[in-house]
């Protein structure tokens, strides 16, 4: 299903131009307008699903083997030393397109780009009450 005025919708199916590195029935994957590094891909479903809480596992779990297709082939294509899949699920996360998106980022050497965290320091008790809070 298509969401009105959803440009990864368009672009998922075909209606807005884009630079296609894969396609089949449920999924496009295309170059990012502003990448990380070159290579930088988004794999798209086509159908409408504006994050990871809406989509579903069975999707989700073609998403993964899709990424694993693509991350080898540009490996092979491009030269790239690492990866990083990236996926951004709400405006607090930084996701920017409400329409679920993968980022493939190829990384090389000395590329200039840091993709990561800040570690927080965390105590045994802090750690042991998390766990406890997620698992039932
Ligand atoms: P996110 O911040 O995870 O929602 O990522 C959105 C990504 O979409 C960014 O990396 C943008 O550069 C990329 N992007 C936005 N519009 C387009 C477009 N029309 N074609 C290709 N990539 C786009
Ligand atoms: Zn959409």
């Amino acid at each position: 299903m298509r969401k009105d005025n959803c440009i990864f919708c368009k672009i998922a199916n075909g209606e807005i131009p884009s630079r296609t590195l894969y396609e089949d029935e449920e999924f496009r994957v295309i170059l990012d307008l502003g990448p990380a590094t070159k290579g930088h891909a988004l794999i798209l479903p086509k159908d409408h699903y504006a994050d990871l809480f809406e989509l579903p596992e069975e999707k989700a779990g073609e998403v993964m083997c899709l990424a694993k297709r693509m991350v080898m082939k540009m490996k092979e294509k491009l030269g790239c030393e690492g990866f990083n899949l990236v996926q951004n699920n709400g405006d607090l996360a930084g996701q920017t397109v409400f329409h679920f998106h993968m980022h493939l980022i190829p990384r090389y050497r000395a590329d200039g780009q840091t993709i990561g965290w800040k570690p927080q320091e965390v105590s045994e008790e802090e750690l042991e009450e998390v766990k406890n809070q997620i698992v039932d």
